[in-house]
Order: C-alpha cells, then sequence, then structure tokens
C-alpha cells in the first residue's frame, strides 16, 4: 500500500464529468479571463464566506500582496505576522515597501499568539508603534486564529488585519468563516489547498466596497474603464478555466471538509490510545473553531527518524515548514537571530505533516497509525 501526503488524482476522478463539462464549456465560450465564469465564482465565493464582495486573482500570494495596497499599506510601514507560515505571507510585506515584524506563536494552536503581540506593542515607543500598520494573522494548517483577542488588538492600536486564510478555506470562528473578520480575507487555489484549482489563482473577500473596488483596479492595471488607467496596478487575474473548476469544486467543499474533519478524528483516536501519551502531540483545536485540517499535524521528537520509516513503509509525509521565516536566508536583512522565537524554532523541529485528504480511508489511516504506535514503542 502506497500512501501519498495528497491524492489529487482521487478526486479529480470524483468529480471527472462535471469538471470536463465546465472545462468544455469554456472552451467553447471563447471568453477566458474574468468573464462571466470568474464572475460567477465571485458571487459564490463571497456568500459562501458571508461577505459581501469577493475579487478573483492570480495567487494567494497576490491576494496578501493586493491587499495590503489596496489598504495603503507600502513604504516605510511595518506589518506584524508569525514567523511560522509559508514564505509568501512576508513576500507580500516586501513587494509593498513594508517590513515585516514577527511575534511569537502559541505553542497549542500554532498561530500567532496575541498575548506576545499585546507584549511587543507595550515594550516599544510611541513612535515606534506609529510604524506599525497591520497584521497579518495566517490561520495555519485550517486552524483558524483567535480572532476576538486580535481585533480587541487591531481596535486598541488602529491596525488593519489582513487574514491569510490560505490553508483554510471553509474554516469558521465562532461560528463566522475565516476571511470575515479582517479587512480582508486572502484565499489561494494552488492545487493542493483544500479548494484547489488546476493552475494558480486566488481570492480576496471583504466587506468594504472602496477596499472592493479598489483591488478590481489594481488588478487590472490600476483602471477602471478599459485603458483608462487611474492608479499603478498589476496583472492579476483569474482565468475562466480555473473559476470554472473552481465553482465546481466549491459545491463539494463543504463535504470534504467534512472528511478531512472525520480523517483528523480518525488519527486523534488511533494515536491517542496505546499509551503513546506525551510521545506524540496531536493537533488541537482552538475552543470555539472549527478546523478544516489542509495538514493533519502531529508533534514528535524523533521526526527525521519517524519520517524515514514511514518513508521506508510507502508513506509519504512533509514537514510544513521546517525553518521559521525569521531564520530564513532572505529574510537575513530583518536581523534576526536563532532564539529569537523560541516556539516556532521547537514546532519546527519537532512536526511531521502526515497523509492527509479528503478521499483517505479509513484502512490507510490505521495503517499510518499502527507504524507510529510501532515507532514509537521501540523508542522508549
Ligand atoms: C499557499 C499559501 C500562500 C500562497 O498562495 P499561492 O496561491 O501559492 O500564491 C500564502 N500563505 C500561505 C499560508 C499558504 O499556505
Amino acid at each position: 500500500m502506497k500512501i501519498p501526503l495528497i491524492d489529487l488524482k482521487k478526486q479529480y476522478r470524483s468529480i471527472k464529468e462535471e469538471v470536463n463539462e465546465a472545462v468544455l464549456q469554456v472552451l467553447e465560450s471563447g471568453s477566458f479571463i474574468l468573464g462571466e465564469n470568474a464572475e460567477a465564482l465571485e458571487e459564490e465565493f463571497a456568500y459562501f464566506c458571508k461577505v459581501k464582495y469577493a475579487v478573483g486573482v492570480a495567487s494567494g500570494t497576490d491576494a496578501l500582496e493586493l491587499s495590503l495596497r489596496a489598504l495603503g499599506i507600502g513604504q516605510g510601514d511595518k506589518v506584524i505576522t508569525t514567523p511560522f507560515t509559508f514564505i509568501a505571507t512576508t513576500e507580500a510585506i516586501g513587494q509593498v515597501g513594508a517590513t515585516p515584524i514577527f511575534v511569537d506563536i502559541n505553542p497549542e494552536t500554532y498561530n500567532i499568539d496575541p498575548k506576545k503581540i499585546t507584549e511587543y506593542l507595550l515594550g516599544i515607543t510611541n513612535l515606534q508603534r506609529q510604524a506599525i500598520k497591520a497584521i497579518i494573522p495566517v490561520h495555519l494548517y485550517g486552524q483558524p486564529c483567535d480572532m476576538d483577542r486580535l481585533i480587541k488588538i487591531a481596535k486598541d492600536y488602529n491596525l488593519r488585519i489582513v487574514e491569510d486564510c490560505a490553508q483554510a478555506v471553509g474554516s469558521e470562528y465562532k461560528g463566522e468563516k475565516v476571511g470575515s473578520f479582517g479587512d480582508t480575507g486572502c484565499f489561494s487555489f494552488f492545487p493542493s489547498k483544500n479548494l484547489g484549482a488546476y493552475g494558480d489563482g486566488g481570492m480576496i473577500v471583504t466587506n468594504d466596497e472602496k477596499v472592493a473596488q479598489r483591488l478590481r483596479m489594481l488588478r487590472v492595471h490600476g483602471s477602471k474603464d478599459k485603458y483608462h488607467h487611474i492608479s499603478e496596478g498589476r496583472n492579476s487575474r483569474l482565468d475562466e478555466l480555473q473559476a470554472a473548476i473552481l465553482r465546481v469544486k466549491l459545491r463539494h467543499l463543504n463535504n470534504w471538509n467534512e472528511s478531512r474533519r472525520k480523517n483528523a478524528a480518525a488519527y486523534n483516536e488511533n494515536l491517542g490510545k496505546e499509551n503513546l501519551n506525551g510521545k506524540v502531540i496531536l493537533p488541537r483545536e482552538l475552543m470555539g473553531a472549527k478546523h478544516t485540517y489542509h495538514l493533519y499535524v502531529v508533534r514528535v521528537k524523533d521526526r527525521d527518524r519517524l519520517r524515514n520509516f514511514l518513508e521506508s513503509n510507502d508513506v509519504q509525509t512533509g514537514v510544513h515548514y521546517p525553518l521559521p521565516l525569521h531564520l530564513q536566508e532572505v529574510n537575513k536583512n530583518l536581523g534576526y537571530n536563532r532564539g529569537d522565537f523560541p516556539t516556532s524554532e521547537l514546532i519546527s523541529d519537532e512536526i511531521i505533516s502526515l497523509p492527509m485528504y479528503p478521499e483517505l480511508d479509513k484502512v490507510a489511516i490505521s495503517y499510518i497509525s499502527d507504524l507510529i504506535s510501532n515507532f514509537l514503542k521501540e523508542r522508549r
């Protein structure tokens, strides 16, 4: 039995007829960029997130960058975020000329720790505080951030919130979808994400009409009417093929996310028994939150050896992510050092992502869990 970390072929086979038909319709239509499918997807996606506006763009990275631009964040500004995320989060900050400020994560949720943000803000001068314009919380692995506390901080310090929802489409905090809390919410349709296209794509959601209008201009070279350019812009558009595929897939998303939650529960049950207590740390859901398990991540001391052992038994795993962003070479100029964010550093060394996708079956989960149990029992 060979078990991949994620299986996109299985999913395609389960929706093949619907997808093929949608793709053929686009090919026949002769309309390929920001046409009726992109428009319909925006409406359907806004409805799904229960927000007023959704704006399709070319990727999740662009969604973050254009959000910052639309909110007027740029040269000389600072943005608070987590060092425990994918590089795109800080790339977007750098792209607009702003600088990231890292704050360490909560050791149970792996998301940015609101308490540490407050500590940081209380420890700097007024002048330093004035340069800080926004927070980018990342709902990592599909686990929602503690939005009540982040919103309180944002209000107290007059900060914008740009939610990085790339891994968390459909995740909920106190009954509301992530993306609907911030000034904007940014989604990625990279193929491996919970709602994945068959190419690149992204979406920004917002309840602010002005921000939505600015985003609609930014993505098409700063123009409102064709060939009349009001501001600096970009080319960051969603194409019709991706939009048509995503419309089909959005109809299945709730079921798929439920399957992911069931799979996570099955892993939790298998790995939670057998006296492995302490040797494997299972994911914990934030109170009041609904996690959608883009990734199912556990912590073990002997991570690399467990990975090799699973690999040799045909189980593919991943590490998301092995090196926190404050230690990445590209961020060297920010001046951070090892030891600055101990929780992120510790957790990066111990995490392992196990196979997770909606179509993963119980037999596979038992097989993987048994392998892990056997490995950990032998290392008393
Ligand atoms: C995937 C991802 C992005 C970027 O999305 P792309 O569509 O690949 O540009 C941003 N942030 C996080 C946390 C991601 O996982």
